[in-house]
């Protein structure tokens, strides 16, 4: 689950969010244009403006999720067992000896399958199916595109080999933030049926 914090007139109003409910926030921001960012911890932020009607001032919206269990720190091991398990054929092995995770061509040792279960990077669904968590995903993503140095002198580059240069320090910052948010549009955009019917019939 995931905690949902959406600020409005009245201030913010908290909740919690079930990962098909995340999925539904991010496909309608994508829909509408909103600016939205997938964080380290494995949430998201949605922005956008309105006009107020009495007002006529322009108003800023947003909406915040974030895992009840944040990732934490995703280290090169643990992202490549995120990456083969992601292919898609990953299965719950229960073995009277060991519990794994199992491929068509190996295995995930037991310390490391139960590990990646409690820090809820992965889930098993009823089929006995192994797939990456919505927090993972979006945990994986804000990795994948963190700032990895500059800031000065007008020249900033993201960790994907993205480069960012504008005549100041604020500028630079606004280009890569809007870098990250048209990668996490496109990683929206990438979410496939098969995933999305697997997180909505997640009992
Ligand atoms: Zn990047």
């Amino acid at each position: 689950m995931f905690r949902e914090t959406i600020t409005h007139a009245g201030g913010d109003s908290n909740g919690t969010a079930s990962e098909s409910h995340v999925l539904m926030l991010m496909r309608r921001a994508l829909n509408r244009g909103y600016r939205m960012e997938a964080t380290r911890t494995g949430g998201a932020s949605i922005r956008w403006t309105r006009v107020d009607l009495t007002t006529h001032a322009v108003v800023l919206r947003s909406i915040a999720v974030e895992p009840e269990l944040p990732v934490g720190d995703l280290d090169l091991a643990t992202r490549t067992l995120l990456a083969r398990i992601d292919v898609g054929d990953a299965r719950y092995a229960v073995h009277p000896d060991r519990y794994v995770i199992a491929f068509e061509d190996g295995e995930i040792p037991p310390a490391e399958t139960a590990r990646l279960r409690a820090r809820r990077l992965v889930v098993v669904d009823t089929r006995g199916r192994v797939r990456l968590t919505m927090a993972a995903r979006l945990g994986l993503l804000a990795h994948d595109h963190r700032q990895a140095g500059g800031g000065i002198d007008g020249f900033a580059m993201c960790s994907c080999g993205f480069t960012a240069s504008a005549a100041t320090g604020e500028a630079v910052d606004e280009v890569l933030r809007i870098h990250r948010q048209s990668v996490t549009a496109q990683f929206v955009e990438s979410i496939d049926a098969t995933y999305a019917a697997a997180i909505t019939s997640r009992r």
